[in-house]
């Protein structure tokens, strides 16, 4: 059926398109009216460095829990927030919030924080970004900024700008979800990146299609020759590992190993994880048995 434009043009909707108005319209007012500071939390997904068998870092997740909308997938209010402007005061919080968790961890573990690329064509969201981090007492060199391809593209230029900043800065930088944009190698060769993460849709089908299975082998052989660390994300099953274990790959973010957690069981998880070696000789000799 039709309804009336402004200017009384007829405008037809399919029933589904108008769901989804109605939808990102709840969101949106959920996010305006939403006590943001109390309903925003992050989740970590350990990174496991399978080569050493502990937890190299943590990727920070975005998690809203509104009363009336209940719990809300990132993918939507993330993209409701970049698109009603309030992607900016949203990140600021999550970005405090990750920081603080992140005080307890041992040194030598990182944090991927996820950047919308609609934040990096304002110099000032930037460098507000960059002194919460200073304000925490958080090593830059500590945090890795992943940002994706699809986003880069909407404002190359600017945003090229802007990472090269951010990696004046000690930040490190990931290309997420890799594979599923339009990047053009000769792109990926003139970012400032240090990494890219493999999208888990190359992971998901690769025991059943070797087609997949030769873009991951071009992915790690790209990230070989541009002396890129390689993160495959989305390993749930003990084939999948072994599928990209053969392909030297041992950077893995998956189910497989953990679910995002929330921040005292990361926290557990790395402690337990990264505790083999570290305290093998802490602990007390073995006990004289004989008589
Ligand atoms: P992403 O950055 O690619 O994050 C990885 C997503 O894959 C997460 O979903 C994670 O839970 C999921 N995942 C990890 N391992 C597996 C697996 O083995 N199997 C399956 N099926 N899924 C797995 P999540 O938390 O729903 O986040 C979705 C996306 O939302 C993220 O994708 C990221 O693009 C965006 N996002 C999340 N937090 C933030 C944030 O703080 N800021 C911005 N700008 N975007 C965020
Ligand atoms: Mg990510
Ligand atoms: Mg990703
Ligand atoms: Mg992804």
């Amino acid at each position: 059926y039709a309804k009336q434009h402004s200017k009384g043009v007829p405008i037809f909707f399919s029933e589904q398109h108008e769901d989804s108005i109605r939808d990102a319209l709840a969101l949106e007012k959920g996010l305006t009216e939403a006590n943001l500071e109390q309903e925003l939390y992050v989740e970590f997904q350990p990174i496991i460095d399978t080569s050493q068998n502990r937890v190299a870092g943590f990727e920070a997740l975005a998690r809203w829990y509104n009363p009336v909308l209940g719990q809300v997938s990132p993918v939507d209010f993330i993209t409701t927030a970049e698109q009603a402007g309030s992607i900016r005061v949203l990140t600021n919080i999550l970005l405090k919030r990750a920081l603080e968790s992140m005080q307890d961890w041992p040194e030598d573990i990182y944090m991927a924080f996820n950047l919308s690329a609609v934040l990096l064509s304002s110099p000032t969201c930037l460098q507000r970004l960059i002194s919460i981090v200073e304000e925490a007492g958080i090593a830059p060199s500590r945090i890795v900024f992943e940002i994706t391809e699809t986003m880069i593209m909407q404002d190359y230029d600017r945003v090229i700008e802007s990472l090269h900043y951010i990696r004046k800065q000690g930040f490190s930088l990931a290309l997420d979800d890799f594979g599923t944009g339009y990047s053009s190698l000769s792109y990926v060769q003139k970012m400032p990146i240090t990494r890219l993460k493999i999208d888990r849709a190359f992971i998901k089908d690769m025991a059943k299609k070797p087609a997949d299975r030769n873009i991951v082998r071009t992915i790690a052989d790209l990230c070989r020759n541009l002396n890129l660390d390689c993160v495959v994300e989305g390993v749930e099953t003990e084939r999948q590992l072994q599928l990209v274990t053969d392909l030297d790959l041992h950077y893995i973010q998956g189910y497989y190993f953990s679910r995002p957690l929330a921040p005292t069981a990361a926290l557990a998880f790395a402690q337990f994880m990264n505790s083999n070696t570290e305290t093998a000789d802490q602990l007390p000799p073995p006990r004289d048995i004989s008589f």
